[in-house]
């Protein structure tokens, strides 16, 4: 089990700004901008590569949320998504997980 699925189950705290069925967001806790928040499914897909045909309406769900979830927090100025896949990629929890960043002007590419 990963610490995002104990984030999920309540064993661990976060700092959470968005819940429903399908889906929790919660805060970054080494943010990389002044709002850095991650968007998972609550389903413990392992990265987007764990994404099946019978995901297709949690992956819409989780993208269609993105905008909504930075509305909500402030960024109307804009913000980037990011979703790091496998090690190569960068990821570090393998619970597949949108990365939403904003707050301040962000360089491209990134390293
Ligand atoms: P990745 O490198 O794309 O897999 O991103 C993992 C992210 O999870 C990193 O930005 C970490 O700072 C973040 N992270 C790791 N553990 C926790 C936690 O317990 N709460 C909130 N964020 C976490």
């Amino acid at each position: 089990m990963t610490i995002f699925t104990k984030i999920t189950n309540r064993e661990i705290p976060a700092d959470i700004v968005y819940e429903d069925d399908l889906c929790l967001a919660f805060r970054d806790v080494n943010p990389q901008a002044p709002t850095h928040v991650l968007l998972i499914p609550k389903k413990p897909l392992v990265s987007l590569d764990s994404f099946a045909e019978e995901d297709s309406a949690l992956a819409a769900h989780l993208l269609l949320k993105v905008p909504k979830i930075a509305a909500d927090l402030g960024l109307s100025n804009g913000y980037r998504t990011v979703i790091n896949t496998g090690e190569e990629g960068g990821q570090t929890v393998f619970h597949l997980h949108i990365h939403i960043l904003g707050g301040r002007n962000l360089d491209w590419p990134p390293g």
